[in-house]
């Protein structure tokens, strides 16, 4: 073999390699191309399920969402019946707690039972009594309001003094009768029957102040009687028989405790609590010693 006969040799065993190499390097590059296609198509599934898992949760999570709002609403619901019939018992047990004979009204015309008494009674602070050696007391629930109208007035520098306040049928059935003694037949219409059944439910007092005393004259041209008619309405209290009324003699002295919102009420519409129809007055009874 010449020089030229080696070299062509060497070269083609080069060729030879190299094409056996390039094959090699296809065959692995096209295995590996197939495996990553495979692997890439399991995870495309995987993935595929994954979506289908996630998607399901949501589903779930929304159907259980759904049901606890449904669920919510439905407490809401129940909720707000119960604190409606709640309500309702509430003012039905008040209604029956509340003596109706409280916000009736009583004068000449109108009469309480002989019979009636309130259920309880607390005294008057010493310190508001007219006459100091004489216990007067007042309906047990009615009494607080009566102290604060008493301690607003003082801090107003009005010294207000009660001097009459519960007074048994039989009390005045024996004030009726001194007063007879004393005035003879002109008693009926001077104090007969003075307040006759409105001391005796226990809501009302006869206020004096020091310098008119027992006899009340001239009682409504003070400054006690000024502050009452301005202020005595915020604790409950009104006037039951102004000047010129149809059903008593005008008593400037003499105030009933008719609860916070009916006496709030009649004084915004400046009317008197007998110028009112009993059914409307009703309306108030529930919440009186609100
Ligand atoms: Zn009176």
């Amino acid at each position: 073999m010449g020089r030229t006969g080696i070299l062509l040799a060497v070269t083609g065993v080069l060729v030879l390699g190299a094409s056996v190499y390039g094959a090699y390097v296809y065959t692995t590059l096209s295995a590996d191309l197939s495996d990553s296609k495979q692997a890439l198509q399991e995870e495309t599934a995987q993935s595929g399920t994954l979506s289908k898992q996630l998607s399901e949760a949501k589903e779930y999570i929304a159907r259980l969402e759904e049901a606890l709002s449904n669920e919510r609403n439905k407490n809401s619901v129940f909720e707000n019946q119960i604190a409606k019939i709640s309500g309702t018992v509430g003012v039905l047990e008040k209604l029956a707690k509340t003596d109706p004979e409280l916000l009736a009204k009583y004068s000449k015309v109108f009469f309480l039972n002989e019979n009636y008494s309130p259920p309880a009674l607390s005294p008057i602070p010493e310190e508001y009594l007219y006459q100091k050696d004489r216990l007067l007391t007042l309906h047990a629930a009615v009494q607080p309001h009566l102290e604060e109208l008493l301690d607003a007035a003082k801090e107003d520098d009005i010294s207000l003094l009660i001097i009459s306040a519960y007074r048994s049928f039989g009390t005045q059935t024996a004030l009726k009768n001194s007063y007879r003694v004393t005035y003879g037949s002109g008693a009926n219409t001077f104090s007969a029957d003075q307040g006759y059944s409105e001391h005796q439910l226990g809501t009302t007092v006869d206020i004096t102040t020091p310098a008119v005393g027992a006899t009340f004259t001239g009682f409504d041209q003070t400054e006690a009687f000024k502050w009452l008619t301005e202020n005595a309405w915020r604790y409950g209290f009104v006037l039951s028989y102004p000047k010129g009324n149809a059903y008593y003699q005008y008593e400037p002295w003499h105030w009933r405790f008719v609860g916070k919102d009916l006496a709030r009420q009649l004084h915004r519409d400046e009317k008197y609590f007998y110028d009112l129809d009993q059914r409307e007055i009703d309306e108030y009874l529930a919440d009186i010693f609100d």
